[in-house]
């Protein structure tokens, strides 16, 4: 995105405006794919739930990981057009519901479609069994989250020592239990947490194939593929080595793996452009305030606990300032240590890399609207093609 068409979009649309790059979004789902070739990616619709970008990746080949009944739905209805027989067929490879834990509305609804569904305990695996009997299983596993920015271990996934058990039950209750997932936790940066992932997942595929004889094909091996949002993230070719290497020495050939990246795929796609409605001089410290907020695009600093750079389209020389969001909230801080030159009221500013678990965070609170969203998606319209709110 240049700092032309952002300026182009905030002019057109106002601000605060959200600019998605759909060429990112590929660029993104390529990598992945080029890197891990025999990986499925099963894109996390949590972290940017915008129809188009679930339409964009639909089109690249992507499938999808959801996590309630409304995320499910928005992934089926692009499938909708196919003949019964052939979606069938197809949901396992297209969507997985990755929720460990499901209200049984949930279940009863989701029945109908013989979904593939995680689990990590006994009674979400009963409750499965009387309201979903259609579905087939993937147990989630609880793996090292060591250094990831966002912790899932201690919320989701059983201990490897009580996992067999849980197998051997669900084929008790006359369920399948295809697979076994795991998710090392968000913006992971210590790649030795999925090496030790799919060691705990090979011993546990090792010991429910000699206790009970079953034997389950699928990896999934989660999300928590991270996103260079500074120069201290390694490549993402190094955590794909790690990744194929592992997965070569401990699984065979015929063992489907399938990851569900998330950030991965949609934070650098985009961009908020954001206006200074305020200034003070504050603490020793010059102080603007934007007409965007911690409740609305920047909420991945508290939800998120990610750290966005602001960026002004003035230049100048740079000095320490503080951005605050435009509601009463003193929590309502962007930033404490930003390097900005002298701005005006009216100027505007901008932070990239800010698409996932962003903006499909915002609230309403103080009477604020969540920022417009521009999607940029020139491979089906020469310009911006859709906006919504
Ligand atoms: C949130 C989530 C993901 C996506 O995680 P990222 O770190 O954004 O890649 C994948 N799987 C599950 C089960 C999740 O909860």
């Amino acid at each position: 995105m240049t700092r032309k068409e952002l300026l182009a979009a905030a002019r057109e649309h106002g601000t605060p405006v959200v600019v998605i790059d759909h060429a990112v979004v590929r660029r993104n789902y390529e990598l992945f794919r080029r890197h891990l070739p025999n990986v499925q990616a099963y894109y996390a619709v949590k972290a940017n739930p915008a129809p188009e970008i679930v339409r964009t990746l639909y089109e690249a080949g992507a499938s999808f990981d959801v996590a309630s009944l409304p995320e499910f739905l928005l992934v089926h209805r692009n499938i909708e057009h196919l003949p019964a027989k052939a979606r069938q067929d197809y949901i396992w490879d297209k969507i997985i519901y990755a929720n460990p834990i499901k209200p049984k509305e949930t279940l009863e609804a989701l029945n109908q479609y013989k979904p593939l569904l995680t689990y990590d305990n006994l009674d979400e695996l009963k409750k499965i069994r009387r309201y979903a009997p259609n579905a087939g299983l993937v147990l989630r596993l609880r793996v090292p989250n060591t250094g990831s920015m966002v912790e899932l271990s201690s919320k989701f996934g059983c201990d490897s020592g009580e996992a067999a058990d849980l197998i051997l039950e669900a084929f008790r209750l006359g369920m399948v239990v295809e697979g076994l997932s795991f998710h090392v936790g968000s913006q992971c940066t210590n790649f030795e947490n999925f090496a030790q992932a799919l060691n705990i997942a090979a011993a546990v595929r090792e010991e429910a194939a000699s206790r009970g004889g079953h034997r389950i094909n699928i990896i999934d091996i989660g999300g928590g593929f991270p996103v260079p949002y500074d120069s201290h993230v390694k490549p993402f070719s190094a955590l794909a080595k790690t990744i194929n290497a592992q997965i070569s020495r401990l699984f065979s050939k015929d063992v489907e793996i399938l990851a569900e990246p998330g950030r991965f795929l949609v934070a650098t796609a985009a961009t908020v452009v954001a206006r200074v409605i305020g200034k003070a001089f504050r603490d020793g410290r010059t102080c603007y305030y934007i007409d965007d907020s911690v409740y609305h695009t920047y909420s991945g600093i508290i939800f998120d606990h990610c750290q966005y750079r602001v960026n002004s389209f003035r230049k100048g020389r740079a000095e320490l300032c503080t951005v605050f969001g435009q509601t009463c909230d003193g929590m309502d801080t962007i930033t404490h240590s930003e390097a900005l030159p002298e701005l005006r009221i009216g100027d505007l500013v901008f932070s990239g890399s800010i698409g996932a678990y962003s903006n499909a965070s915002s609230t309403f609170f103080n009477g604020f609207s969540p920022a417009k969203v521009v999607h940029i998606n020139e491979a089906r319209t020469a310009m911006i093609s859709s906006i919504a709110r």
